[in-house]
């Protein structure tokens, strides 16, 4: 069941469904990309413990392989720790999972891309700081009232998509959520490369 908070937003819930590990060859390249953002610290943890940054490829229309929840702090990650995003509502903000961990509420922000830009295989969300101030609102970037993981923000990478440039740019400021930053492209190294270059 799902219940509102005082904002008024829905909390995320995931309906996780626990599988057999994957195929290390399923993980290869997603994970190559997440060890180059993990060695930049675009992908880690904070002092205080908390996780940041995910990735994912594109399975399926709606199917994805995304990196899974409280995995920041990992420096190596193992096919245990990815997720099969098969189902979501972002109404509802709920998705279901399979594998061996459950995904992050930031994976509705993934799907909302990859449902807007069927050319989309791959996206990286990262944190940086020094990044975030220099491109907050001179590329496209979402309203700084929207937080990750509430269903608004699925609609506002929809809105950017159909009212900025976006799908050109490929790259947007999370403006409601301070340091993150998305990119996607059709394979791991049009989006991670994306990234790179604004380091
Ligand atoms: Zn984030």
């Amino acid at each position: 069941m799902t219940t509102s908070n005082e904002t008024g937003s829905i909390k995320f819930q995931c309906n996780w469904i626990q599988t057999d590990p994957l195929k290390e060859e399923v993980i290869t390249e997603i994970n190559h990309w997440r060890n180059i953002l993990f060695n930049n610290k675009l992908i880690g943890v904070y002092p205080n413990g908390i996780g940041y940054g995910n990735i994912s490829i594109r399975l399926t229309d709606k199917e994805f392989l995304i990196s899974g929840t409280s995995t920041g702090h990992l420096e190596n990650l193992s096919t245990n720790h990815y997720s099969t995003v098969i189902d979501y509502n972002f109404s509802k903000n709920e998705l279901t999972c399979k594998g061996q961990i459950k995904a992050s509420a930031e994976s509705l922000t993934h799907a909302a891309v990859y449902e807007m830009d069927l050319r989309t295989q791959a996206i990286i969300h990262i944190h940086n700081k020094q990044m975030w101030d220099k491109l907050l609102n001179q590329i496209p970037t979402t309203s700084s009232n929207v937080e990750y993981g509430t269903p608004q923000m699925a609609l506002e990478i929809k809105r950017l998509f159909n009212t900025t440039d976006l799908l050109e740019k490929k790259v947007l400021v999370m403006g409601g959520h301070e340091e993150g930053i998305i990119s996607f492209g059709e394979n791991l190294k049009e989006a991670g490369d994306l990234i790179l270059r604004y380091l």
